[in-house]
């Protein structure tokens, strides 16, 4: 099965004058050839390619999509205030309402900076840290995604070293190699950035372990440096605060973007008392930083995040889909190993190093209509219902089936082959 003929189209279209033809996480280059490049339209938890073909969604935009695609509600608060106004001389009152918001959901927020995307809010912790401590060198996890910037991407091609001075690389939940960072760093640390989670690509996730938590926090407080939770991906899919509040550690800042206007432009990176004054010494801004429709659209967001179960639904969701799997496949007599929060699923297959029986899965899955991600952590939605949950697992269930008859779960994986060297 390939994509659809318009789809093919659409590809042929944008090699001409599209670089790559698409280009960073949303180019399908290495997904299996079936996968649709460009989509059409969407609502709740579906959408639609641009053959027109429907499809249960699990990436969720990589992260936006929270409530719904297309929630009545949060696009209304947008479309009402972008039409009394939005990108102007200077921001609304709404600026301060989500700052206080914010303030007030987020346990270890004293104050609140808005920008666009998650990457602008992990460059202003970069930059809050250096200049409350007048250090330069900061502690990341091997393997953590922080955004495309050039000090924190892991492609080479127009970045420098210089670029990539001042970090040394720890192991995500390794409290020794953690500790051995720090010690390197000596008196020159100005952050250690954490990811809330282990939600590298490629490999099985990790929920945060406590003590490596806690060390995190430690170094921090003995050495001064600022410890920064990357909670871009993570936040509100694990808890209604800093996603590490589950392991009892509040970080002094925390990045935050993707789903909290639910899929309307803008981040946020939230602080401490402790760096309100670094805060207001960096300059950072933006044309469109100011927006003040993504700010209606974070604010009906959050709303519901305080007042719906939308959490709890979405949990058990992912149970329901964690365990209907792990049953499914065993009765087909496949291995797959699921990680992370049931919020944000990942499956790989065991004794699969290129890939190539997620591959014949996943494009199976897509061919009944549920579109997955083979490598990448997925995304439950609160428009998702049991019915959805349902019916991804009977779609699971016949593609387990066809997955044993499938020539492409034999095959080398050319696409990922890679990952064998
Ligand atoms: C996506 C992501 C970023 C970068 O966000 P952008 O909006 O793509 O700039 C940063 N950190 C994490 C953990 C992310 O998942």
């Amino acid at each position: 099965m390939s994509a659809g003929a318009l789809d093919r189209q659409w590809r042929e279209r944008a090699d001409a004058v599209i670089p790559g033809g698409m280009y960073g996480h949303q180019s399908t280059r290495l997904l299996p050839d079936s996968y649709p490049q460009f989509f059409s339209r969407a609502k709740g938890a579906r959408l639609w390619d641009a053959d027109g073909r429907p499809l249960l969604d699990f990436m969720c935009a990589y992260g936006p999509n929270l409530m719904g695609y297309g929630d009545e509600e949060i696009d209304s608060a947008f479309v009402d205030q972008l039409r009394r106004g939005d990108t102007l001389t200077g921001p609304t009152p709404l600026m301060v309402e989500l700052a206080e918001r914010f303030v007030r959901l987020v346990g270890h927020a004293d104050w609140a900076m808005f920008c666009k995307n998650g990457g602008d809010a992990t460059q202003m912790a970069l930059m809050v840290a250096r200049a409350h401590t007048r250090r330069k060198t900061i502690i990341i996890a091997r393997g953590a995604y922080h955004g495309a910037n050039p000090w924190c991407q892991t492609r080479t091609a127009g970045v420098t070293p210089g670029d990539k001075a001042y970090q040394i690389l720890c192991d995500y939940n390794d409290v020794s190699s953690l500790e051995a960072a720090a010690e390197q760093a000596g008196d020159d640390l100005a952050a250690i950035f954490a990811a809330p989670l282990k939600h590298d690509a490629f490999v099985d996730q990790a929920l945060p372990d406590p003590a490596y938590a806690q060390k995190a926090r430690d170094i921090c407080d003995r050495t001064g440096a600022l410890l920064v939770v990357d909670d871009v991906r993570a936040g509100l899919r694990v808890a209604r605060d800093c996603s590490w509040a589950t392991v009892g550690v509040s970080p002094d800042l925390s990045s935050w973007g993707k789903c909290f206007a639910n899929g309307h432009p803008i981040s946020a990176l939230l602080g401490s008392d402790k760096a309100r004054k670094a805060a207001s010494a960096i300059y950072a801004t933006g044309s469109f930083w100011f927006q003040a429709a993504p700010m209606a659209a974070a604010l009906a967001t959050l709303n519901r995040v305080e007042t719906s179960t939308y959490l709890e639904d979405m949990m058990s969701l992912g149970e329901h889909l964690r365990s209907g799997l792990a049953e499914r496949a065993e009765a087909h007599g496949l291995g797959i190993r699921q990680s992370g929060p049931v919020t944000m699923p990942l499956v790989l297959f065991e004794d699969d190093p290129d890939l190539r029986l997620g591959f014949a899965w996943c494009s199976q899955m897509l061919s009944r209509g549920i579109y997955l991600h083979p490598w990448h952590n997925m995304f439950l939605c609160a428009a998702m219902t049991e019915t959805d949950i349902s019916s991804a697992l009977d779609a699971a269930d016949q593609s387990f089936r066809a997955v044993k008859q499938d020539p492409r779960s034999t095959e080398v994986n050319s696409k990922l082959s890679f990952l064998l060297a």
